[in-house]
């Protein structure tokens, strides 16, 4: 498995795959053809249904320096959903070279023909099985495990990410009105921080100030700002609403909540190892489930956690979101997304708490529901895996369209 850098990506939403991804791609193949006229993307699958929503036509627009055109290609079939292929052209419009890419999720991407793969493995081990066993014989916990093999520079790096985890959260807090992208969806951060109950109603208070959080962060991440993909950008604001949450409720320093951002970042590079965090590829179980187990298990190891126990914790989170559906309206990073990364914050919340009494009693691994998971998603119809062509997403639309033009009976 590889660094944490690489599943902690500091940038700017609303998509790790749709528009990070692209922009990443555009960069290095610009870098690869600077002497192009102009340039040509036409993007397949996943990426051609919503990827208008999503802002992948507008991210490749501002990241080549010269002309770009955008295509949208719904018809032609691609073995993975989040596929484009990028093209340099000349002066007359001849084509000069031409590179297909993938769109991994959380920002990664695989170039035809190219070694672009920004680091090598530096985990020898891909199943938590393993990294447990391993952690067992050698006498370590599992942040002890995460610095021995990525390296006590990690510890610098993670503080940068919770740096601008915090900062997005504060930032969102404070943020009203509308989000972009013609949907109309308020900002809601702020008035449900305000309407937080005092510490007399604790659950009620957590509640509030749980989702809170991970609206700030979520709403700052369809608007295209700042954020830090945990795993992913539509997955952004569970782990850092928990961690912030924790963090302030117990008053954790710094180094304990870097300690979580490790164990929160081997639970999702093993999901990433061993299954997809791509809701084009797995829908949103693979997002926010992902995330929701990331955040269990930060929880759990804030709390300072058994390896079982966190096993546990962030395997419950898991397999209470297997299934779910990722189907975006209108291809934005907004309906459903922003309110389920507050809800699986609060699952994330009550996995830790069954982990805490239920673990000598469990019957599933991490491993196995990840692998679940993962066979799961590639059963969900396509018109659920981040193509806008089902669920909310189509009865949205014809709701919207039946108050335009159905009368309501007398
Ligand atoms: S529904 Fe889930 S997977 Fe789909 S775009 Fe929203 S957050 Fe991402």
């Amino acid at each position: 498995m590889k660094s944490l850098t690489q599943l902690y990506r500091i940038g700017r939403g609303p998509s790790s795959s749709h528009t990070m991804g692209p922009e990443r791609a555009a960069k290095y193949f610009e870098a690869m053809y600077p002497d192009a006229s102009c340039y040509a993307a036409l993007l397949y699958g996943s990426l051609a249904d919503t990827g208008r929503g999503h802002g992948t036509d507008r991210v490749l627009q501002k990241t080549f320096s010269k002309p770009v055109e955008v295509v949208f290609d719904v018809d032609t079939p691609t073995a993975h959903p989040n596929t484009f292929d990028l093209i340099a052209l000349d002066g007359d419009g001849k084509e000069i070279a031409r590179r297909r890419v993938v769109s991994t999720g959380g920002g990664a991407i695989e170039m035809e023909g190219v070694d672009n793969s920004e680091s090598e493995d530096v985990y020898p081990h891909r199943s938590f099985e393993q990294i447990k066993l391993y952690c067992e014989e050698n006498g370590l916990s599992l942040p002890e495990y995460v610095y021995r093999f990525d390296g006590e520079g990690i510890k610098t790096y993670l503080r940068d990410v919770w740096r601008h985890m915090e900062a997005s959260i504060y930032e969102g807090l404070m943020e009203e009105g509308e989000l972009p992208g013609g949907l109309r969806t308020r900002r809601r951060a702020k008035v449900l921080f305000d309407t937080a109950p005092p510490d007399e109603e604790p659950e009620t208070r957590e509640n509030r100030l749980v989702c809170a959080y991970a609206f700030a962060v979520s709403e700052r991440n369809a608007a295209g700002e700042m954020i830090v993909t945990a795993p992913t950008c539509g997955s952004c604001g569970i782990v850092p609403s928990v961690l912030k949450y924790e963090q302030i409720k117990y008053g954790f320093g710094e180094d304990k909540i870097i300690d979580a951002l490790a164990v929160a970042g081997i639970m999702g590079n093993i999901v990433k190892a061993n299954a997809s965090i791509s809701g084009a590829e797995c829908g949103c179980q693979a997002e926010c489930g992902t995330a929701c187990s990331m955040a269990a298990a930060a929880a759990a190891q804030l709390g300072d956690m058994s390896l079982d126990e966190i096993e546990y914790a962030a395997e419950v989170a898991m397999e209470h979101h297997l299934g779910l559906t990722c189907d975006p309206v209108d291809g934005l990073v907004q309906i459903p997304c922003i309110e389920r990364n507050a809800v699986a914050a609060m699952r994330a919340i009550n996995a830790v708490s069954l982990a805490h009494f239920l673990t000598s009693s469990r019957q599933i691994s991490f491993d196995a529901v990840v692998r679940t998971m993962y066979q799961t998603g590639k059963d969900i119809n396509s018109r659920y895996r981040e193509t806008a062509a089902g669920g909310l997403a189509q009865n949205y639309t014809l709701s919207r369209l039946s108050s335009r033009f159905i009368r309501p009976k007398d």
